[in-house]
């Protein structure tokens, strides 16, 4: 069963994200910001990353240079969460290092066939 990490400091939106990953099969960790994020994926690793972008201590884009600058982390998938609004923002999540985004709000569907394409893509 695959892990993925799914941090946001938006309680509503981590627990749908979270509940629709659990009901696609795969295990979820949760976290309410960046810095608990890193924790523990530290402590507990994990097969990919669902990040929402503005988030308190560490936001998605630090983190994801983290991940990136992390040899045993460094080739996971990462799916950044933004407001659908801001296209400034899907931009600087790709210049960061993420490898999808998500715009909110989102079509749970849409959700899930993006994971699994980068699950595909990036996890062969
Ligand atoms: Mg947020």
């Amino acid at each position: 069963m695959r892990t993925i990490l799914v941090a946001d400091d938006d309680a509503g939106f981590r627990e749908l994200v979270s509940e629709l990953l659990g009901e696609a099969g795969y295990r979820v960790l949760k976290a309410s910001d960046g810095a608990e994020a890193w924790e523990l994926l530290e402590s507990s690793g994990a097969d990919m990353a669902v990040l929402d972008l503005n988030m308190p201590r560490l936001d998605g884009l630090q983190l994801t240079q983290r991940i990136r600058a992390h040899p045993s982390h460094a080739a996971m998938p990462i799916m950044m969460m933004t407001i659908r609004e801001l296209a400034q923002d899907q931009a600087s999540g790709y210049d960061h290092g993420a490898d999808e985004y998500l715009p909110k709000p989102f079509d749970h569907r849409v959700f899930i066939a993006k994971v699994r394409a980068l699950e595909r893509r990036l996890l062969a």
